[in-house]
């Protein structure tokens, strides 16, 4: 692995061969997260392919030439040429693979996969999830001296990282920003000196054995298991959600209203998510339509206020999605009413759905006692229907999900853990 600068570029990287040249920056999560599995991966892939790294801040004008607009950034070139895509934010150990392996031949990728050992690590208790739940969780296990690993899909934070503004958590007089607030969380948790493999795939889960394997050959053991995985949005189902996700359908008003300025939009839903989600949009857009399914909203009385009096707010009350087409630069949501069901077709730049989710337990689902709505049955420990095994937060069967009702459960669990590992 080498560090270059904008004046090597084209002796290292354009007439280099084959390379992978990653954008980092200090005091980046996302490229700390990154730079273990870069560097694993120069040890298996650095005969065939030259693992490169390049300030972006101190390289600013390259950057953005390139049009590298984040850290990190990795791109792939093949003689000269940028080749499979471009990869930023949470990078998993899998994409880099594949981009790798696109610049060689079968045999040679079947070559270098066999060089790869399985590792085995141990831990006193696993915390799969990082968003408040797992975050509190590993913070209390920590401060009690308990070896802890938490392992997440993604970037550490959960819902509240893409969560605009957060008004209710106590000990802040102003509202946070989500992204701060889940940082926030997340450094203090890592400073204590939890261990993070974060944006990584979880392979599988045995909850008897307390195993888990990441990325398919790393196996994680411990004597406990917490599961804090949350939970993700509901889709609706209808035909062109899942072709147009992303290409103008979005489930995250943080990520995605600011590239609606002066646009027209939909929100489908009408509980609290899509109310106050909406009022946040109407900073953006200049029209805003909730097509809601009953007829009137569900969300409490506060949220409803502010929307019914937001002159940039229309309702569409009794209506559900029947199909999303894409026309041009617009999308075109199909209603029906399901009283009248009558048909309409909606135009607009673009489409926010929330309408509730669904938890996180695909992996396990088999193995727990769940509540009907599949959510995850816990005593007053956060203990599960099995041994050792706890979950906390959103994925729990419980009334009422916050953030502050995350980090209590997380506290719970890690305290009855740390009581019984005592
Ligand atoms: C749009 C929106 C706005 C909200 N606003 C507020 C608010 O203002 N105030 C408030 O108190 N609450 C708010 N909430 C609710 C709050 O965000 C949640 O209650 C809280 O984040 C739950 O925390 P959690 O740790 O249980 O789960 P999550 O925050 O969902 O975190 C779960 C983590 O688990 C990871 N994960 C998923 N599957 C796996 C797997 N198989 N293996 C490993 N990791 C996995 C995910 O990547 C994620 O990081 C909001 C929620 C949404 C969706």
């Amino acid at each position: 692995m080498k560090e270059i600068n904008a004046a090597e570029f084209d002796s290292e990287v354009v007439n280099g061969g084959k390379v992978v040249l990653d954008f980092f920056s200090t005091e980046c999560p996302p490229c700390e997260a990154l730079a273990a599995k870069f560097e694993d991966l120069s040890h298996l892939y650095g005969n065939d392919i030259k693992f490169m790294k390049m300030y972006r801040q101190g390289n600013r004008e390259l950057a953005e030439k390139l049009g590298v607009k984040s850290s990190p950034t990795l791109l792939f070139y093949d003689n000269g040429q940028e080749a499979g895509s471009r990869l930023t934010g949470g990078i998993k150990r899998s994409e880099i693979i594949r981009n790798l392996d696109s610049m060689l031949t079968a045999g040679r990728v079947e070559e270098i996969r066999s060089q790869i050992k399985p590792s085995v690590s141990e831990f006193d208790v696993i915390i799969l999830g990082a968003g408040p739940g797992g975050l509190t969780a590993g913070l209390y296990l920590c401060q009690s001296k308990i070896n802890t690993v938490l392992i997440d899909i993604a970037l550490p934070g959960g819902h509240v990282s893409t969560t605009h503004e957060v008004s209710n958590y106590p000990g802040f007089i102003e509202p946070q920003a989500g992204y701060m607030l889940s940082h926030n969380m997340s450094e203090q948790t890592k400073l204590c000196g939890t261990i993070y493999k974060v944006a990584v795939d979880v392979t599988s889960v045995d909850l008897e054995k307390k195993e888990v394997v990441i990325d398919e050959y790393e196996t994680v053991k411990a004597k406990r298991i917490i599961i804090a995985t949350g939970t993700t949005p509901n889709l609706t189902g209808a035909p062109g959600e899942k072709e147009l996700k992303g290409k103008g359908i979005s489930y995250c008003a943080t990520c995605d209203a600011k590239y609606y300025n002066d646009k027209e939009v939909l929100v489908i839903g009408g509980g609290n998510s899509a109310v106050e989600e909406s009022e946040y949009i109407t900073r953006f857009v200049k029209k805003l339509t909730i097509v809601h399914q009953f007829d009137r909203l569900t969300a409490n009385k506060q949220a409803q206020d502010k929307v019914l009096s937001n002159p940039k707010i229309s309702i569409l009350y009794d209506n559900e999605p029947r199909a999303f087409i894409k026309d041009g630069d617009k999308i075109v949501t199909e209603t029906e009413n399901i009283k009248t069901k009558e048909r309409q077709k909606l135009v607009s730049d673009g489409v926010f759905i929330f309408i509730g989710m669904k938890p996180n337990i695909s992996l396990f689902r088999d193995k727990l006692e769940l509540d009907q709505w599949g959510y995850i049955k816990t005593n007053e420990d956060m203990l599960t229907s099995v041994p050792g095994v706890y979950a906390v937060g959103d994925v729990i069967s419980k009334k009422y999900r916050q953030i502050t009702t995350a980090v209590a459960d997380g506290t719970i669990a890690a305290m009855a853990i740390a009581k019984e590992i005592d």
